[in-house]
């Protein structure tokens, strides 16, 4: 989980591609998930929980990124299954944060305690 999170900060679709599962992957184009990382600033990831079995595994964790000038936080349950000896992510439950849109003069969201348009704002 923790590879997918640094494949998007680094824009690194294929390794997303191929870490979704089999029967997942038709449905998550290697472009799509290039065009939503491209659109992002990730800033951070905390996983809060983790529970693994010999095959199945569900994460849940919280991703901060930028989108435009909106604050946005993903907090999911995810789950994970072993496929050919690999961790893949099968599928999700989303649990709904508003995102906060940021003004320029706006503290940083991120914490670094700078103004928004001297940090994170593009
Ligand atoms: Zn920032």
């Amino acid at each position: 989980m923790r590879s997918r999170y640094v494949a998007y900060a680094l824009k690194n679709a294929k390794y997303i591609y191929q870490t979704y599962a089999q029967e997942k992957q038709t449905e998550n184009p290697v472009n799509e998930i290039a065009a939503f990382a491209n659109s992002c600033r990730f800033i951070k990831l905390s996983v809060i929980d983790a529970e693994q079995h010999e095959l199945t595994a569900d994460v849940e964790f919280c991703v901060s990124y930028f989108y435009q000038n909106l604050f946005c936080q993903l907090h999911e349950k995810s789950n994970f299954i072993k496929e050919n000896g690999l961790w893949r992510y099968l599928d999700g439950e989303i649990f709904p944060v508003a995102d906060i849109k940021v003004s320029r003069n706006d503290e940083c969201p991120c914490g670094s305690g700078k103004k928004y348009k001297k940090c994170h704002s593009v």
